[in-house]
């Protein structure tokens, strides 16, 4: 059995919402963002978890807060078998040196005034991982050659507005594994590239995450990309986990009517292959006053009446730890 890299249980993340002037003088109540709202999962070594769900759904959110880019609001956050929850940013330095994140924009993510090879070696320095220069030189080069920018020497000293989209990214990879983490998050590492570079650098991070052993939280709003990619994944609502499982579980028997819904947008290769039309009604309500009862009623096109806007359905295990939050389940036989 493969050791559990991160653990996160009941974590939960709200942020305060700014009220203008009027609004704080007539009403004493505060508003909050319920962005990840009770979120339980684990990762093992070597795993890739998918956290999916529309814009909006808590998924970046969620991976922010594992690696303590922002604070939880409770629930604990355990990694290596040790609660990092309340460590502060000092305390912190010795799991930094485990975590890395893979931003979804190249060309915002990376310092436009640096050099490459400054940009890769920054988290050696910071993190005080290497013990001398030329180990941070070697670093470098041999991150540059796993992302298959070779020769290394050609691209130390361009600036990232030299490189493509593409390069850039696997640019963001090599800084991401240059100091071997256990843990890494990339977030829709691949929206803002273009569709034809897309495979190739998906094909790189996952051969790089499975030479190093790595854990990894694969954040996509993409199932079809998810379901060649992920072991396990996690559908994500307003915030809350409405079903997990393998890839298998959940993309090819979905239970969710949620994760149904998002499997009937998904283009089947098969023209010929039957599909169950399932139509979500209207937009992702509001995070501040999410909708009583389960989440997703007044979008659920299975929608069995009052239970639903009444009773918060608990992620439930269906068996083989496929778990998944709705009335409909344990179906009464
Ligand atoms: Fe739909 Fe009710 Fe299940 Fe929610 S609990 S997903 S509203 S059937």
């Amino acid at each position: 059995m493969s050791e559990t890299i991160v653990k996160v249980q009941n974590l939960k993340k709200y942020f305060l919402v700014k009220l203008g002037f009027f609004h704080t003088l007539f009403s004493k109540q505060s508003l909050y963002v319920q962005a990840v709202d009770d979120v339980s999962f684990e990762i093992k070594r070597g795993e890739i978890f998918g956290l999916a769900g529309e814009s909006g759904s808590g998924k970046t959110t969620t991976g922010r807060v594992l690696l303590k880019l922002i604070e939880p609001t409770s629930g604990k956050i355990i990694f290596k078998n040790q609660d990092i929850t309340s460590l502060t940013e000092s305390q912190m330095k010795p799991f930094r040196r485990s975590m890395q994140m893979i931003f979804q924009d190249p060309y915002e993510s990376l310092n436009p005034r640096m050099t490459i090879e400054n940009i890769i070696a920054e988290p050696l320095r910071v993190l005080d991982v290497a013990s001398s220069e030329s180990e941070i030189q070697q670093k470098v080069t041999k991150a540059l050659e796993e992302v298959e920018l070779i020769p290394p020497e050609e691209f130390v000293f361009r600036y990232p507005h030299e490189l493509s989209g593409g390069q850039r990214q696997r640019v963001a990879v090599a800084r991401a594994i240059v100091i071997d983490p256990d843990f890494v998050v990339a977030d829709e590492p691949v929206s803002m590239l273009d569709v034809s570079i897309r495979a190739e650098i998906l094909k790189l991070l996952f051969s790089l995450v499975e030479k190093h052993n790595t854990a990894l939280l694969y954040i996509t709003h993409d199932l079809a990309l998810a379901r060649h990619i992920c072991d396990r994944l996690a559908i994500m609502y307003l915030g809350k986990i409405m079903e997990m499982g393998t890839v298998d579980q959940v993309i090819e028997e979905p239970l969710h009517p949620y994760t149904r819904a998002l499997m009937a947008a998904v283009p089947i290769p098969d023209p010929t292959a039957k599909r169950i039309e399932v139509i979500i009604k209207g937009e992702i309500p509001s995070p501040v006053n999410p909708p009583s009862g389960c989440r997703f009623h007044t979008r659920c096109p299975s929608y069995i009446g009052d239970i639903c806007r009444k009773k918060e359905p608990k992620l439930i295990d269906m068996g083989n730890n496929h778990y998944v939050a709705c009335n409909l389940y344990p179906k009464k036989s």
